[in-house]
């Protein structure tokens, strides 16, 4: 099976691996700073805090904004799952707000209407790659007063303007499960220029304890303080290892992730049954997923479509079921056809295979193999 998405891992990867394994400090050691400090050296950001996945980079991301029972955040449905599941955790209620169908990504446009008093955050997600409109959505929550976090797990090594992700929002949250743009196996981290976000962070994911800022006096030099309710969200040097190993070579993965997106396009953009996502301008993405849609006289099939696909050994997957129908949204009080974009993207939506390390030749099958069965 051609998987839609996979790592790529050397022989460096390896041993940098090899190397903390034979070390003294297996957790929390300093391979922990020194990939914090890479990240935010290549996102062009103060601050970068790792955790063990992406779901707990985007938990600490919402306890370290202050988001509580009552608070409503703003969001896509358009993503997995973590991205409002972590919110609900902090007793924050998610607001889904429909998405733009030319990129997948929130509509900018229609989140100001969906802002309550209670809004405290919007939380964007970056889909497949492309850049949700972090500028625009900015201004809004400047005049409202909100946290703009973004889900960047899709999206790393892209940049919008010039700028990469990353650098863009208040906090962006990002994954490195082994099919994400870059993997430490399993791993992720929030960037942030907010030394205070940060530092409430590193908090949260030591159980919400301090070893400074006392509130009570020092009982001597083995005192410690839990001043808020964290959890174990610590990371490995073995992963940061990975991590940092991996990251030297991101670009090269983006390159290549963008060179497959090309001749996809250039092979395919004519098909009468197909459509794609677009790129808004300045944008560059790091297509985590080469999505397509199917149209015209092929709408209504993508289940045929899909499940030919998996028999002729190309594992596509569909991105996404929107969110809040599944049962436990549901069980929430969420309705059906509350975004009709998102779910007729969905409705429409296979993801083909992209990954560094496709051969040319598989993506030839792949092409082969669409062009016929669309024929
Ligand atoms: C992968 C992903 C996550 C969660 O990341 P994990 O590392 O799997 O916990 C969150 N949001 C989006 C959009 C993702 O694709």
């Amino acid at each position: 099976m051609i998987p839609y998405s996979r790592q790529s891992i050397g022989e460096g990867d390896i041993a940098a691996v090899v190397e903390v394994l034979r070390s003294d400090a297996l957790v929390m050691g300093p391979k922990i700073a020194e990939f914090e400090r890479a990240l935010a050296a290549y996102c062009g950001t103060k601050e970068a805090v790792v955790f063990p996945n992406g779901t707990a980079a985007l938990h600490a991301a919402y306890f370290a904004m202050g988001l509580k029972p009552g608070d409503e955040f703003i969001t896509t449905p358009m993503t997995f799952a973590s991205t409002s599941n972590t919110g609900i955790w902090q007793g924050g209620k998610p607001v889904f707000v429909d998405i733009d169908p030319a990129t997948g990504n929130i509509d900018a446009a229609e989140i100001e209407r969906h802002i309550t008093e209670r809004t405290k955050a919007i939380v964007p997600v970056d889909y497949a790659g492309t850049p949700a409109d972090i500028p625009a959505i900015k201004e809004i929550a400047k005049r409202h007063h909100l946290v703009v976090l973004e889900d960047g797990c899709h999206s790393l090594g892209g940049s919008l303007g010039g700028r990469k992700i990353g650098s863009l929002a208040d906090m962006t949250a990002f994954s490195f499960h082994p099919i994400k743009p870059m993997t430490m196996g399993d791993g992720g981290a929030v960037t942030t220029d907010n030394a205070e976000y940060a530092e409430r962070m590193r908090m949260f994911r030591l159980s919400g304890i301090r070893k400074e800022r006392f509130e009570h006096p020092s009982d001597g030099a083995w005192y410690y303080e839990m001043q808020e309710l964290g959890l174990n969200y610590r990371v490995t040097d073995i992963h940061c290892a990975l991590g940092l190993s991996q990251l030297k070579k991101l670009d090269r993965f983006i390159e290549a992730r963008n060179r497959i997106v090309a001749r996809y396009m250039e092979e395919l953009r004519e098909h009468p049954a197909l459509e794609f996502v677009h790129l808004p301008d300045g944008a560059r993405s790091g297509w985590h997923l080469f999505p397509i849609r199917l149209k015209g006289q092929w709408a209504g099939k993508r289940r045929e479509v899909f499940d030919a696909l998996r028999a002729a050994g190309i594992g596509v997957q569909v991105h996404y079921i929107p969110v809040y129908l599944h049962p436990y949204y549901e069980r929430l009080g969420y309705a059906r056809a509350l975004c009709p974009n998102a779910e007729a993207f969905y409705a429409a939506e296979i993801s083909l295979p992209v990954y560094p390390d496709l051969t040319d030749q598989d993506q030839t099958f792949v092409i082969a193999t669409l062009r016929e069965l669309l024929s």
